[in-house]
């Protein structure tokens, strides 16, 4: 009887320990993430997002292609009305994500499109404007990853070509409890 007492009481403390380590550690990942609960929803790009945007579109030029940036942050309310599309209302799926689900929600996804010779905004994967043999399209995405972008165009389940995202290491379900990349960490030159 003595013996299960004491080894009841191990366990117990064990596992209070575990716990206690546990929560220490979660505890460390948010105050490293730092940022602010209930932070609210950004109605601009992160910074970082959209400096890198805009040396995306540079990059692209001086390879005589025409980006444009067709969406950046989107409001929740324009997700879940994408969301309906292919849905309950007409159209293609455009879209896997309602709204709060989306990095566009949190200013940390853009979508591009190309600008033709004549002008046109196209959404043209083969197109090779500038006539290297390669489809601008997939030129885009290859400068865009150089700068630390994921592309949608990678993802197995849902290639989503226009969709550029940079998530800082930020689950959507960490951005949806209100935590937000590091700004001080992440505009460091
Ligand atoms: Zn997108």
């Amino acid at each position: 009887m003595k013996g299960l007492v004491k080894i009841i009481q191990t366990w117990t403390l064990i596992i209070i320990f575990i716990i206690l380590l546990i929560s220490f550690y979660n505890q460390m990942e948010e105050n490293h993430l730092d940022l602010g609960k209930d932070a609210p929803i950004p109605t601009d790009l992160h910074p970082v997002v959209e400096e890198n945007k805009n040396i995306l579109i540079k990059q692209a030029a001086a390879i005589e292609i025409d980006v444009v940036i067709t969406e950046g942050t989107r409001s929740i309310s324009r997700q879940n009305k994408l969301f309906e599309q292919g849905r309950s209302t007409g159209g293609n799926i455009v879209t896997h994500a309602k709204g709060g689900e989306s990095y566009h929600n949190y200013g940390l996804a853009i979508d591009y499109a190309l600008r033709n010779s004549n002008g046109e905004i196209i959404w043209d994967i083969h197109y090779d404007g500038n006539n290297n043999g390669e489809p601008d399209w997939f030129e885009v995405a290859e400068l865009a990853k150089g700068l630390g972008f994921e592309w949608g165009g990678d993802w197995s389940n849902f290639r989503d070509y226009p969709h550029l995202q940079m998530t800082f290491g930020l689950s959507i379900s960490q951005l949806q409890r209100g935590l937000r990349p590091d700004y001080e960490e992440n505009t460091e030159e």
